[in-house]
């Protein structure tokens, strides 16, 4: 079976019992959330192997997550805990039209005692492909050094890598972002990101000249409702979206990627990973939470129509 890693901060999530203002809202509902964390859970409801880098606080909002993420069936061989940092939370704010706003309590994150020097080396010797997220480069300035090493042993070992830039505003300035994300681009093979995002990023240069400009092999740009568009050196493939109501799109691009790269390590055509990644970034939209909504492959295929649905 193919494994994937990846590394990054987790949150206990709390989201709100009702649309608007975070001050009107009265109550929360815990869950689990974090970006890398929720790549990690899709891929591993596709039947696919996860690994989850990490720290986390040692108290119970850290003994919730990971019992959490061993109950997904992820390898958590790699999640330190600390007594020192409390575990990351965040509380959501949803409107009417389903998008949403985070707020964020991780100042420091546990992820500060993550070192480069308590990465083992050994740590991607059973793995197909890495994951990088541009969160987890953000949360802490050491954050960088670890993921160049593991981008670093990752080429060593041919393993391809994907990133996400997850561009998060609130957490560090457009330009140190992009001073960091030009460090990880010419190592990558798949860039999945957002179309704002990627105009943000490269400000009016076309995806022509970045793919050129950096030899990535693949670049995906999300488009919300109107799908996602891939770009090799030679081609462009287009694939709408799928029709849903949206509750909550938060999560639906770490389901996109998910799905992509586990259909990329399928060895499936591009069309096809569009259609499951589209699918499980729809699912996960139609659903409150982040990664609730994430799809076993049997509700993938249900839903973008290869499987018959039988209820009963
Ligand atoms: P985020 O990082 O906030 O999750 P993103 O920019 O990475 O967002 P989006 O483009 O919002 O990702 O969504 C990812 C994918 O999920 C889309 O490409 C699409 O396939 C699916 N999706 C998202 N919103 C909708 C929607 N309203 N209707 C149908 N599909 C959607």
């Amino acid at each position: 079976n193919k494994r994937i890693a990846t590394i990054g901060d987790a949150m206990v999530v709390f989201n709100p019992s009702k649309t608007g203002p975070l001050r009107f809202v009265p109550s929360f509902e815990r869950a689990v959330g974090g970006a890398e964390l929720n790549f990690a859970i899709g891929v591993t409801r596709l039947d696919m192997e996860a690994k989850w880098i990490s720290c986390i606080g040692d108290d119970e909002f850290g003994k919730l997550i990971y019992n959490f993420a061993r109950g997904e069936g992820i390898d958590v061989s790699h999640v330190l805990r600390t007594p020192h940092i409390p575990t990351s939370i965040y509380f959501k704010e949803i409107r009417e039209d389903g998008a949403g706003k985070s707020f964020y309590y991780r100042n420091p994150s546990p992820l500060l005692e993550l070192t480069e020097d308590r990465i083992d080396e050994s740590v991607l010797d059973d793995v197909d492909l890495l994951h990088i997220s541009g969160v987890y480069l953000a949360v802490c300035e050491h954050n960088i050094e670890v993921a160049l090493k593991l981008i670093a042993l990752a080429q060593a070992k041919n393993i391809p890598i994907s990133f996400d830039p997850n561009l998060r505003l609130k957490l560090w300035t457009i330009e140190d972002a992009r001073a960091v994300y030009e460090k990880v681009y010419p190592s990558i093979n798949l860039l999945l990101t957002g179309q704002d995002e990627f105009e943000l990023l490269f400000e009016g240069r076309t995806v022509k000249d970045v793919q050129e400009c950096y030899k990535i092999d693949e670049i995906i740009v999300k488009k919300g409702e109107q799908g996602a568009t891939v770009y090799t050196a030679t081609e462009q493939y287009d694939r709408k979206a799928f029709s849903i109501r949206a509750i909550d799109t938060v999560g639906a691009g770490d389901a996109f990627d998910a799905a992509y790269v586990y259909s990329y390590l399928n060895g499936d055509d591009i069309g096809e990973r569009l259609r499951l990644a589209n699918g499980a970034g729809a699912l996960v939209a139609t659903i409150k939470g982040d990664n609730e909504g994430l799809p076993s492959l049997q509700e993938l295929r249900q839903f973008i129509g290869d499987e018959k649905l039988i209820e009963r």
